[in-house]
């Protein structure tokens, strides 16, 4: 076969891994789109971004994850590199300045050990032959080996293992290859230790939940991903929507919206940036967040005694939680209103577009120019009557 066909086949199947971005300058890019750069791109940490060569190394897998279109007893066009074609692909693109970095992941091809180990000669050929030092993230498989949790480590500026479920039982009931304890967890802290140990890992480590196969909740995966942030130091959690794949067992399942997954981004979000806890973000009965109100929103509207606050001394932790203010604004009131108290609603609509939305829950210099409860929570009622009902019970 082909570099240029292989590539095709692995560069696709690998828009399901969603360690990248979904978007650029505020664009959606299709999976087919996603194929090259400059559609795709990695994050550090939230701080910068770069379009990355995105691919896996081996199409061809072991296993019967219930989802996947990859899955062993699937039917299916696959594609495997060797570890030179693999830098050659990305060479190419890396030195005519299309890529700048690569994002390397792998079915489980004739093995973990093999597929891991033959995804790691690629990026050692890379560091030592080419002597590349850029950008490169690997994704690992479930219960690769300590020797080369180490090796990955010592060659990539960020590695990843996929937990898929929020836990042991969600996982058993899509991935029955993979143990949630020994073969994810354990690994992952053996590259929090050797991070920690040395230093490298100039990007962290991070992992991926496929929201919406196990029948798991928003609040079953938020916690989870708190606790990973907390005991593993994790740097990213990232959510990619189920979608059925024909000829898988879950084929017939519900495809999971696209909205669900922004909504956990934004509870995400608000826990690691905005001092909330995951127990307070505003589930409802079932343990999910409201899919038409983003998720501090639905808490402001929840809690109507925490507002309206003044905007000239709350304090910063309380300005945090008034809908559109963020962390970029609230760093610009603080700045600004030692200077000159905030009196207007011109005074706010400068601080941004988002931050209209703070005048219901504001007082700008003792004055309130939002709506009332009762006329806000109408308004939001017309949107998603069920869950807005929910909300004024908590
Ligand atoms: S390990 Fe599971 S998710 Fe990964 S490629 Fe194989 S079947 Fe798909």
């Amino acid at each position: 076969m082909e570099l240029e066909t292989k590539l095709d086949l692995l560069s696709d199947a690998a828009r399901f891994d969603v360690c990248n971005s979904f978007s650029q300058k505020g664009r959606r890019y299709t999976p087919k789109r996603a194929q090259w750069p400059p559609s795709a791109t990695a994050d550090d940490g939230d701080k910068c971004t770069r379009p990355v060569f995105r691919v896996l190394l081996s199409s061809s897998c072991d296993w019967n994850c219930a989802y996947c279109p990859l899955r062993a007893a699937k039917d299916t066009p696959r594609a495997t590199l060797e570890p030179e074609e693999l830098v050659q692909a990305f060479l190419s693109r890396y030195q005519a300045g299309v890529v700048q970095g690569l994002f390397l992941s792998t079915a489980v091809d004739n093995g973990v050990n093999n597929a891991v180990g033959r995804m790691l000669d690629g990026v050692e050929l890379l560091r030592t032959r080419h002597q590349y030092d850029g950008y490169v993230h690997v994704k690992l498989l479930p219960g690769t080996r300590p020797d080369d949790v180490e090796r990955a480590a010592r060659l990539a500026n960020r590695l990843s293992l996929n937990l898929e479920a929020p836990g042991p039982d969600h996982l058993a009931r899509i991935s029955p290859e993979r143990n949630w304890q020994v073969d994810l967890i354990e690994r992952l802290r053996w590259a929090r230790e050797f991070q920690q140990g040395t230093g490298l890992l100039s990007s962290g480590l991070a992992t991926q939940f496929v929201v919406g196969a196990a029948g798991e909740s928003d609040q079953d995966l938020l916690g989870a991903g708190t606790w990973l942030y907390n005991e593993l130091s994790l740097r990213r959690v990232y959510f990619g929507a189920f979608r059925p794949v024909l000829g898988t067992p879950l084929e017939e399942a519900e495809a999971t919206p696209f909205v669900r997954v922004q909504r956990l981004q934004q509870a995400d979000w608000l826990v690691r940036q905005y001092g909330f806890y995951t127990a307070e973000l505003p589930f409802d009965v079932t343990g999910n967040l409201p899919l038409h109100l983003d998720p501090k929103l639905a808490w402001a509207l929840a809690h109507p005694d925490r507002f309206p606050v003044e905007l000239n001394t709350a304090a910063p932790e309380t300005l945090l939680r008034v809908p559109g203010l963020g962390p970029i604004s609230v760093r610009r009131i603080l700045r600004l209103r030692r200077l000159y108290p905030f009196s207007e609603l011109s005074h706010l609509a400068s601080l941004g577009t988002q931050a209209g939305r703070a005048r219901d829950f504001v007082t700008l210099d003792g004055r309130f120019f939002g709506r009332e409860p009762a006329a806000l929570m109408h308004h939001y009622t017309q949107r998603g009557p069920a869950v807005v009902e929910q909300l004024t019970l908590w």
